[in-house]
């Protein structure tokens, strides 16, 4: 017989949040034939991801980056006057069209898979129960003996630093700017940092980046972040590491004045403060279900994602690093495996990591240095794009692949990548990786020519040569 309140209505799974963890945390659901509900304050599923993330950031990038290699791609055929008081929007009249069709696809697929959707703003009664208000301030109270909580982040905002939104922005707000900044400064070097500055400096904005670490995107092997900067000042930005802000003020006019530790101001148009995120769980009164937050303000999970608490779970950026679009939905499925008692298969020990700079960088498995610290020393092989057909070709000569491989040669261990397609490419090498494969399976198979994808028998080959 139901335990359920007449007025309580009873799921087998809610899902609290509809961004990439929740989304897909709601499809495995009902994949394993459980009555899920969806639950969803913005009028449309999505999340950070598609709204204000991964997909707006990287339709910008596409412009930005087809403007600044327009020249170059046309043999310097045709070049494209930059037009004074150039409007961002302008440069995002696709962004609307991308994200409703990924908005439309995301519907449906919930449709299809039978889905409930609410659209409300939830908060828990206890450890099997929510309540849910829409904007009409209608309650519904729903109950269910696994709710996962994946209501993912929002931009760090430090109280030092005044965001206004129109002169001081956050990752959010970056994108509702009206005209193309001259100057900009943008404060941490962190992955979204480095995007945003080199997206704004490939379309002629003059970056300044500053950062206490000494160089950016300082957790990457230094050859590529090397790469990085020497695209990104080749631009004529540039980056200020092991540097301490003291403060940040608008002169009230058209200034922002950013003074350092040393003294040195750097005065800019607009500043982008990308230093962090918080997790979204304020609104959720988590202490009515005894869940508790970490420290750092995360959810608190164990490694299934599991609360300790009931049927309670926690997915996506709402749990913590590596605060990802990717992780985030394989964190969905694993959670709803394991409420439901199945196994969700061994935790990735390969997360691969996507950099969309101008250049693109990406990384898999181990990189040169872990490779000797964890293995006492390992044999690395390079392909420069400059030697591969397709760089030529397609203008992209910069670009890099490296292998790096254990002491002997033979196994591989990880894959970094500088340049087109570079979150593509290192998918390969995650394959090969995850079936156990030697080095020598890339010299002894034919590869597509010409192809970026060509790298890998010349940086094999490389390291082959290497072998004692
Ligand atoms: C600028 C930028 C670029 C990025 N680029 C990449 C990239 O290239 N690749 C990548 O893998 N990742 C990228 N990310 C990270 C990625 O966007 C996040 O990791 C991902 O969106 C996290 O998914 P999530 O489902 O945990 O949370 P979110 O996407 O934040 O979704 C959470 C949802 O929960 C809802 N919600 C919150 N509270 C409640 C409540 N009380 N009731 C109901 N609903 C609620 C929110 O409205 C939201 O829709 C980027 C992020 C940013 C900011």
């Amino acid at each position: 017989m139901s335990t359920t309140p007449p007025d309580v209505e009873a799921y087998d799974v809610i899902v609290i949040g509809g961004g990439p963890a929740g989304h897909h945390a709601a499809l495995h659901a009902a994949s394993l034939n459980q009555r899920a509900i969806l639950v969803e304050k913005e009028s449309s599923v999505g999340g950070a991801c598609v709204h204000r993330g991964t997909i707006p950031s990287k339709t910008l990038r596409e412009t930005a980056l087809a403007l600044s290699t327009f020249r170059t791609k046309t043999g310097g055929l045709m070049d494209l006057p930059q037009s004074e008081g150039m409007q961002v929007a302008s440069l995002m009249t696709r962004l609307e069209q991308v994200i409703k069709a990924h908005q439309r696809y995301m519907g449906m697929q919930l449709t299809r898979a039978g889905v409930e959707r609410i659209h409300g703003r939830a908060k828990f009664l206890d450890a099997n129960s929510i309540e849910v208000s829409d904007v009409r301030r209608n309650r519904r109270r729903l109950s269910a003996p696994c709710i996962v909580v994946a209501t993912g982040s929002r931009p760090r905002t430090p109280p030092e630093i005044p965001i206004d939104h129109q002169h001081l922005m956050d990752s959010d707000s970056i994108l509702s700017l009206l005209y193309l900044p001259k100057t900009l400064t943008v404060l941490g070097s962190g992955v979204i940092a480095c995007e945003y500055a080199s997206i704004f400096a490939a379309i002629g904005t003059e970056v300044t980046i500053i950062d206490r670490a000494e160089r950016p995107l300082a957790f990457l092997d230094p050859e590529l972040s090397d790469l990085f900067l020497a695209a990104f000042t080749a631009t004529g930005s540039r980056f200020l590491g092991k540097a301490t802000t003291t403060s940040v003020v608008h002169d009230g006019l058209s200034t922002v004045v950013t003074t350092l530790a040393t003294g040195e101001e750097i005065r800019s148009e607009k500043l982008l403060c990308a230093l962090g995120r918080v997790a979204n769980l304020e609104e959720l009164d988590i202490g009515k279900a005894g869940l508790t937050a970490t420290n750092r303000g995360l959810l608190q999970v164990d490694a299934n994602g599991w609360t300790g608490v009931g049927g309670v779970y926690g997915a996506g950026d709402v749990i913590g690093p590596p605060s990802l679009a990717s992780t985030s939905m394989d964190q969905g499925r694993r959670v709803v495996c394991h409420a439901c008692g199945l196994t969700p298969g061994v935790p990735p020990e390969m997360i691969p990591l996507g950099i969309y700079t101008i250049p693109e960088l990406s990384s898999v498995g181990l990189d040169e240095r872990q490779a000797k610290e964890r293995h006492g020393g390992c044999l690395v092989g390079r392909a420069p794009f400059a030697e591969l057909a397709r760089g030529q070709i397609a203008g992209c000569a910069d670009g890099m692949l490296k292998l790096v491989a254990d002491a002997q040669g033979k196994k591989l261990l990880g894959a970094q990548a500088c340049g087109e397609g570079a979150a593509e490419l290192v998918s390969i090498a995650q394959m090969a990786m995850l079936n156990g494969n030697d080095i020598d399976i890339f010299v002894a198979n034919t590869l597509n020519f010409p192809t970026l994808g060509e790298g890998y028998r010349v940086a094999a080959l490389d390291i082959i040569h290497q072998r004692g």
